[in-house]
């Protein structure tokens, strides 16, 4: 094996394009919600992959249903159907208010699907005027030109040159933002039903329910981007469910793979409808060994103990936070939902998110940031309450260090 190269954070350098600024420990292997790096250092996964992991590291469902599928069938294209994803989409159908799916590979992918689905159902049904999107600023959809353009975060879309026409954004839990913007033009509302990327920020329900009535009052559709929110994440297999509000399309990826690449677009039959034979699709999307790991997933997750222990877990890391507060003063808020938790630095500390993500790895702790002055928790949603516990504990340590440094 003379001809190998070494494994190393340079080689990143040397050879990656330069648009990440990754950690310089790179973890070899995982199970559960710990970590182990090249030198065999262990770390407790408060990241989850980002929100992707909601079944830990080599769960046995997820493992099994691979090794299985691995050795039937890998791939097909959509030119042939196969059995994971049709057993996959009848579950998401049977569980969600949606009747029809289609597959695609990440969640910008499910969103550029859905916001085309959008556009051509208010061409077909309602004329060539109706094609405004009214999205919201901070918020996060994903990195494909449409999706950045919709996404409401200059920094992600400016650069590129002309953007994709007639997006416009309101302020998220402002509803007169929303009316003054919306009209008969408006052909879909895009959605978080909680800001992820842009900070961890819950909807009020009167928001959530009043967007509802804006879409119907104009005829537009009500589009949830659910990529970071679904799958179980904020204790609820959909957060929508938990919302009183059903939207006409909603999007699923992050932990609907489990750590394996795969997103989903689920929708009523009567809009699916206007997604006719050719006008939209994907090589890898709906891949046999994608749906069978999703499949295993969906089962796992899509049960009522694991829910409510999203909730248990979530206060554990609400009470350990607040009480590493009440000796070192350095969050303002604590706050989201289910296992999406966000610590929002005091003003001392504003934009150093990252020094806590980083003193937290040092510690044995991996986290996340929502932008520069929130540190992000969105771990496995069946982590044990003893790694809780000492994740905790470790990022008390972290806290330490840079308080009293
Ligand atoms: C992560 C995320 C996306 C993008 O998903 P990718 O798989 O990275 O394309 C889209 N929307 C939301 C809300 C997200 O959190």
């Amino acid at each position: 094996m003379s001809n190998q190269p070494s494994v190393n954070r340079a080689l990143f350098d040397e050879v990656m394009v330069p648009n990440y600024s990754p950690s310089a420990v790179i973890p070899v292997r995982g199970q559960g919600s710990r970590v182990w790096d090249q030198e065999d250092r262990e770390y407790i996964d408060f990241a989850g992959g980002i929100a992707v992991n909601c079944l830990g590291h080599c769960h046995p469902a997820l493992v099994g249903a691979l090794k299985e599928q691995s050795e039937k069938i890998w791939h097909l294209s959509n030119v042939m159907t196969n059995e994971p994803a049709l057993r996959l989409a009848k579950k998401l159908t049977d569980n969600t208010f949606a009747e029809k799916v289609y597959f695609a590979n990440s969640g910008a992918e499910s969103n550029e699907a859905a916001l085309k689905l959008a556009r051509r159902w208010a061409l077909d049904v309602h004329g060539e005027d109706k094609t405004q999107i009214i999205a919201f600023k901070q918020g996060f959809h994903g990195r494909t030109f449409f999706t950045v353009t919709v996404g409401g975060q200059a920094a992600y879309s400016d650069g590129f040159g002309p953007k994709p026409g007639d997006v416009v954004h309101a302020e998220y839990n402002n509803l007169e933002s929303v009316k003054a913007l919306i009209s008969d033009k408006t052909c879909a509302i895009v959605m978080e039903p909680l800001q992820g990327e842009g900070g961890i920020v819950s909807p009020t329900p009167e928001f959530v329910k009043g967007v509802r009535e804006l879409c119907d009052q104009h005829n537009a559709l009500l589009v949830f981007d659910e990529v970071q929110t679904g799958v179980g994440r904020l204790g609820a297999l959909y957060a929508y469910m938990d919302l009183g509000v059903t939207p006409d399309i909603l999007t699923t990826a992050k932990a609907l793979g489990g750590g394996f690449p795969i997103g989903a677009m689920l929708t009523t039959t009567e809009i699916a409808k206007h997604l006719k034979i050719g006008t939209h699709g994907s090589t890898y999307g709906g891949n046999p060994l994608a749906c069978a790991v999703a499949e295993a997933a969906f089962d796992t997750v899509n049960n009522a103990e694991l829910l409510a222990n999203v909730n248990e877990k979530a206060k554990l890391y609400v009470n350990g936070l607040n009480a590493i507060n009440e000796k070192y003063h350095v969050f303002s808020e604590i706050r989201g939902k289910g296992l999406l938790i966000g610590a929002v630095l005091t003003d001392a500390y504003q934009g150093r998110a990252k020094d806590f993500l980083n003193a937290a790895m040092t510690e044995g702790v991996m986290t996340l940031v929502a932008g520069a002055s929130i540190i992000r928790f969105a771990p496995s949603l069946v982590i044990p309450n003893e790694d809780i516990a000492e994740g905790l504990a470790r990022f008390e340590k972290a806290v330490a260090a840079i308080v009293n440094a």
